[in-house]
């Protein structure tokens, strides 16, 4: 016999707990939060095994949300890698302005999908306004078109697109209804630097990472404008402004004047870098950019926006809209933005109300002077490295301090220990043949102080290494 359950509302759907479930995540957060400089920066090896209790198999019973929000945070906010703390130096990654977490959570309440107009009117028109704010912010020609995305990954695929297509378009070719399948081929024009997600958006279009033409670098990762190939007829050609490892930009505008003379498209990865362009004392680095034809960047890196915030510009507004266009009876257009016409995706969450909340709060000033601070905390951390000793490789140009030890081994086990300290984080990669701890300054709450005590952190990484080393 099966026992008869008397049929009630299960508690995960009773209208009554949606506040205190709020004000339970709201009081979890602040308690994070307020936390995080007591936290280490990378989860102890504890926290890290209690994330295991979560590992069990779906179950069949529902239970209570509040018990749900409470594992969460016992969990989960002491797994959380501390990147909005100061001390997170790793990747590229950036951290988060208050107040675009604040807006987003209240975005989050509204639920907005974004794919039409009517689906969102508010979405719609916070994406034209911060199409305008942004293209102006960098300086960019008016008619820039802008679509927001999860971040430069997509938005360098979808620029790549845009320019595949309008190349293939300006042969007598239309690749949405033909594909690629006996199109006429198209060079690819890249710096040997390139970042891999430009290479994974190459091979994602169909192109073939194997098909791209590298062009040397310099010493800093610059692409060099003399040694881009002769073009005779249209390529696509892609710069990049923020090289990953040293900050570097490359001579962007040198490059599109000679990749326009064959009417080449000139693409730009401007992930972290691109936001050079509102730093008076970068103008010249950054002379020309303009020029290029579509650029990528992010918003949840350098400008402090909660994650996912990418951003694709475009100067040819009917390329980037005519790479993403789809038709369905049931679809409704208006005479106002679609913003699924600018993207990839369909359905998406708001992204731009955090963007456009981070930018009406800081205002062109606060944008440059954000910016200025990371820079400036970064000439100050190799500064500090230098003077205990530390090699520093790459001029440092923006973000971005490449440091090393006396040779690699000992550069690899104090990295190491750096990690596991859990005074600060950062990465590792190689710079001409040398291993190099990277460092990139991209989070507004990093202080002075932070900056010396992660100094100090990486001092007394590497006398433990070099203190083993001698043991053996
Ligand atoms: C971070 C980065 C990317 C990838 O961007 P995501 O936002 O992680 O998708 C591409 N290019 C460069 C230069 C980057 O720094």
């Amino acid at each position: 016999m099966i026992a008869k359950e008397p049929i009630s509302a299960p508690s995960w759907a009773e209208p009554e707990s949606f506040s205190s479930l709020l004000d339970k995540a709201r009081q979890f957060a602040g308690e994070y939060i307020d936390s995080l400089g007591q936290r280490p920066v990378f989860p102890t090896e504890a926290a890290l095994q209690a994330i295991n209790s979560l590992n069990e198999p779906l179950p069949e019973a529902s239970c209570d949300p509040a018990f749900v929000l409470k594992q969460l945070h016992e969990i989960g906010s002491r797994g959380a890698v501390n990147q909005t703390a100061g001390r997170y130096f790793g990747f590229v990654n950036g951290g988060m302005l208050p107040v675009g977490l604040a807006a987003r959570w209240l975005g989050d309440a509204w639920d907005q999908n974004t794919a039409h107009y009517v689906m969102s009117p508010i979405d719609s028109r916070l994406e034209e306004i911060c199409e305008r704010w942004i293209v102006s912010l960098l300086r960019l020609p008016d008619e820039t078109a802008a679509g927001f995305v999860s971040g430069t990954t997509i938005a360098n695929f979808s620029g790549l697109c845009a320019g595949r297509n309008e190349l293939l378009r300006r042969r007598g070719w239309d690749i949405s209804r033909k594909g690629l399948y006996g199109a006429p081929k198209i060079r690819v024009v890249a710096g040997a630097e390139a970042h891999a997600a430009v290479h994974k958006s190459i091979s994602m279009l169909g192109l073939g990472s194997e098909n791209v033409e590298l062009v040397p670098v310099d010493d800093q990762g610059r692409m060099r404008a003399d040694r881009v190939p002769k073009l005779h007829e249209a390529a696509l050609v892609v710069t990049q402004a923020g090289n990953v490892n040293s900050g570097a930009i490359d001579p962007i505008g040198k490059i599109c004047e000679h990749a326009h003379a064959s009417g080449s498209w000139v693409h730009v990865d401007g992930a972290f870098g691109l936001w050079a362009r509102v730093l008076p004392s970068m103008r010249k680095t950054c002379e020309g950019i303009e020029m290029a034809d579509s650029w990528s960047l992010d918003a949840h890196k350098t400008l402090n926006v909660p994650y996912d915030s990418g951003i694709i510009l475009c100067r040819h507004r009917e390329a980037l809209m005519s790479a993403f266009k789809a038709s369905a009876s049931y679809f409704q257009w208006s005479e106002h933005r679609d913003s699924m016409n600018f993207r990839p995706s369909m359905s998406a969450r708001a992204r731009v109300i955090e963007l456009w909340a981070v930018l009406k709060t800081l205002g062109r000033q606060g944008v440059r002077l954000l910016i200025e601070q990371l820079c400036e905390n970064a000439r100050s951390f190799a500064r500090l490295l230098s003077e205990q000793g530390f090699e520093i490789h790459n001029d440092v140009v923006f973000n971005q301090v490449l440091a090393s030890c006396d040779d690699d081994a000992l550069t690899r086990a104090t990295l190491q220990n750096i990690q596991s300290s859990g005074e600060c984080w950062c990465g590792g990669s190689t710079w001409h043949g040398r291993a190099v701890i990277r460092i990139s300054v991209c989070d507004w709450a990093t202080t002075q102080k932070q900056i010396e005590r992660s100094v100090r952190a990486f001092v007394k990484a590497r006398a433990m290494a070099a203190g083993r080393r001698s043991k053996k």
